[in-house]
C-alpha cells in the first residue's frame, strides 16, 4: 500500500493528506469513488493568454487528472472573467476589458468572446481537459447581486456614492490565507490613490461599482438595488463556485499572485455570506519566469530597459509575453511545452529559456519514439514494471511531484531498453492519463502504414534476405522520401513516420 494522496495547502502552509469532504463508501489506497469539488480561477479575457498563464492551467489539469487516476470524479468549474477585473487587483484603475476594447476600437462583447475562444483553443492544444462547467461572469450577475445583498444584510458590506464595499473589519479571519497583517495591508493601501472618500478603510474592497464618476461611461452595466453598475472582480468567484459546487469546495486553484488579494477577498465574501468554511484546500501554481536570455520573447514593445528584464514574472501587464501561438509558429509541438512544465514542481518558479524549450522538445520526441518502438516490438508486461508503476504513483500522490514522476518514466524506459523487454505500453499509457502527452495517439500515428508501404517494407526484407542490397537501399530511400524511417533490429525491421 502506498502513502496517501497529499497536497500542499496554502491555507495551512503544509502538506496535508487529501480526502474529499464527502468521502466515498469504498476506498482504494488513495482514492476510490467519490467526488472532488474543484474550482479553478479562469482567465480574464481581455487579451491572449501567455504561456505563464497556461502553466497554471496545466498544473490544475495535472491535479484533476491525478485525482481521476486515483478514482475520483472531478466536477471542475472554471470561470471566465469578462467584466469587473480592474487594471489593479484592488479597486483602482480601469476595467481591463473596457480598456482593451477602446484600444482595439472594437465592441467589448466581441473582445470578450474572441479572447475567450482563443483561450479555450490554447488549452485544447495543450490537451487540458475542459472543465465540466465553464461560466461567464456576465451571465451570473443576478447571483452576484443576491450574494452582495446577503452581505449587506449580514452587516459585512456598506454602500457609498460610488460603490458597495466589503468591510474587512467585520471578518476577523480575513488575513488567514494571505498571512499579511491588516496593518501592512493598510499601509500599502494608503499609498495608493484613493478614489472614493466614502470608503471606510483602504483595505475594504468593492463588491459592486456604480456607473458614476470614473465609471460613468462603463459599457457593461446592470440594474441593481444600489443603482446601475457592474460587479467587482472578486464576487464572481464566490457566486459561481457556490452556485455550482455548494458552500464548501474541496479544492480551489489559481496562480500564486492570488494569495494576497483575490483569494482572501473571495473567502471573506463566501464565508461572510454562509457562515461555513468555503475552501478546504487552497492550491497555487508558481509563475513562469523569463530570463534576459529570452529578450526576443517580448512580442510587444517593451516598456523596460533591456537589462532589467532578468527574472521578470511573465505577465500581460508587464507587456512582456509569449503566447502558445508563438511557440507553434516557431515549430514546437504545444505538448512539448506541457512536457517542459514537468521539469519543475508546480510550486517552484520555472525559468523559461529557448534552450530549455529545445531540451523539452527533444525529451518529448524521445518519449514518443520510444512509445512507437515499444508498440512495434510488443511483448507482455514483466514483473519488474510494477516497481516503476509504484514510483510514478508515489511521485504524483506526493503533491504532484512531476519532476520525480518524469524520472520514474525515464527509468522505466532505460530499463526496458537495457533488458530488451518492451511490454511497458500499458504502464506508459496509464501514466499518460496524468501526463496528457497523447503517447498512444502518437505511437499509433507513427506506426500506421498503408498497405502499399507495408508491401515495400516486406519487399525490402526479402531483398535483404536475398542479399540484393541495391534493391533494399532503393526501397529505403524511396520510403525515406515519403517520411518513413526504417531501423533494422534483431527482431526485424521497425518503421516510424518522421513527419
Ligand atoms: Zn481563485
Ligand atoms: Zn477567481
Amino acid at each position: 500500500m502506498g502513502m496517501a494522496l497529499s497536497f500542499y495547502n496554502t491555507l495551512t502552509r503544509r502538506k496535508e493528506e487529501f480526502t474529499p469532504l464527502y468521502p466515498p463508501l469504498l476506498r482504494g489506497d488513495r482514492g476510490g469513488s467519490g467526488k472532488v469539488r474543484m474550482y479553478t480561477c479562469g482567465p480574464t479575457v481581455y487579451n491572449y493568454a501567455h504561456i505563464g498563464n497556461l502553466r497554471s492551467y496545466i498544473f490544475a489539469d495535472v491535479l484533476r487528472r491525478t485525482l481521476e487516476y486515483f478514482g475520483y470524479e472531478v466536477p471542475q468549474v472554471m470561470n471566465v472573467t469578462d467584466v469587473g477585473h480592474l487594471t489593479s487587483d484592488a479597486d483602482t484603475g480601469e476595467d481591463k476589458m473596457e480598456l482593451e476594447a477602446r484600444k482595439e476600437g472594437r465592441d467589448i462583447w466581441q473582445i470578450a468572446r474572441f479572447y475567450e475562444q482563443a483561450f479555450f483553443e490554447d488549452i485544447e492544444k495543450l490537451n487540458i481537459e475542459p472543465p465540466a462547467i465553464k461560466c461567464r461572469a456576465t451571465e451570473h450577475v443576478p447571483e452576484m447581486i443576491a450574494l452582495v445583498g446577503k452581505l449587506v444584510e449580514r452587516g459585512h458590506a456598506y454602500q457609498t456614492d460610488q460603490a458597495v464595499y466589503f468591510d474587512v473589519t467585520t471578518f476577523p479571519t480575513y488575513t488567514d490565507l494571505s498571512r499579511q497583517s491588516l496593518e501592512d495591508k493598510l499601509t500599502a493601501a494608503r499609498d495608493e490613490v484613493q478614489e472614493d472618500p466614502g470608503k471606510r478603510s483602504p483595505a475594504d474592497f468593492a463588491l459592486w461599482f456604480k456607473a458614476v464618476g470614473r465609471f460613468e461611461h462603463h459599457v457593461m452595466r446592470w440594474d441593481s438595488p444600489w443603482g446601475v453598475g457592474f460587479p467587482g472582480w472578486h464576487i464572481e468567484c464566490s457566486a459561481m463556485s457556490m452556485k455550482y459546487l455548494g458552500d464548501t469546495l474541496d479544492i480551489h486553484t489559481g496562480g500564486e499572485d492570488h494569495i494576497w488579494v483575490h483569494h482572501p477577498n473571495v473567502v471573506a465574501q463566501s464565508e461572510g455570506a454562509t457562515g461555513r468554511k468555503f475552501v478546504r484546500f487552497w492550491m497555487h501554481g508558481a509563475f513562469l519566469v523569463v530570463s534576459s536570455l529570452g529578450r526576443d520573447l517580448k512580442s510587444r514593445p517593451n516598456e523596460e530597459s533591456e537589462d532589467a528584464a532578468d527574472d521578470r514574472r511573465m505577465g500581460k501587464s508587464e507587456g512582456n509575453f509569449l503566447r502558445l501561438g508563438t511557440l507553434i509558429d516557431k515549430g514546437y509541438d504545444p505538448l512539448a511545452y506541457r512536457y517542459l512544465c514537468y521539469s519543475a514542481h508546480y510550486r517552484a518558479k520555472l525559468r523559461f529559456t529557448w534552450e530549455s524549450m529545445d531540451a523539452a522538445a527533444s525529451g518529448y520526441k524521445n518519449l514518443q519514439d520510444f512509445a512507437a518502438r515499444a508498440k512495434q516490438i510488443g511483448g507482455d508486461e514483466q514483473p519488474w514494471v510494477a516497481e516503476h508503476r509504484r514510483k510514478f504513483e508515489d511521485a504524483i500522490a506526493d503533491d504532484l511531484n512531476m519532476p520525480q514522476a518524469m524520472a520514474a518514466v525515464n527509468e522505466l524506459i532505460r530499463e526496458a531498453e537495457r533488458r530488451g523487454e518492451y511490454g511497458v505500453l500499458d504502464a506508459l499509457y496509464s501514466f499518460d492519463k496524468v501526463l496528457g502527452l497523447n503517447l498512444r495517439e502518437s505511437a499509433e500515428r507513427a506506426t500506421s502504414v498503408d498497405a502499399r508501404i507495408e508491401g515495400l517494407i516486406k519487399e525490402r526484407e526479402q531483398a535483404r534476405a536475398d542479399k540484393n542490397w541495391a534493391r533494399a537501399d532503393e526501397i529505403r530511400k524511396q520510403l525515406s522520401e515519403q517520411g518513413i524511417a526504417l531501423e533494422d533490429t534483431p527482431s526485424g525491421t521497425l518503421w516510424r513516420r518522421t513527419g
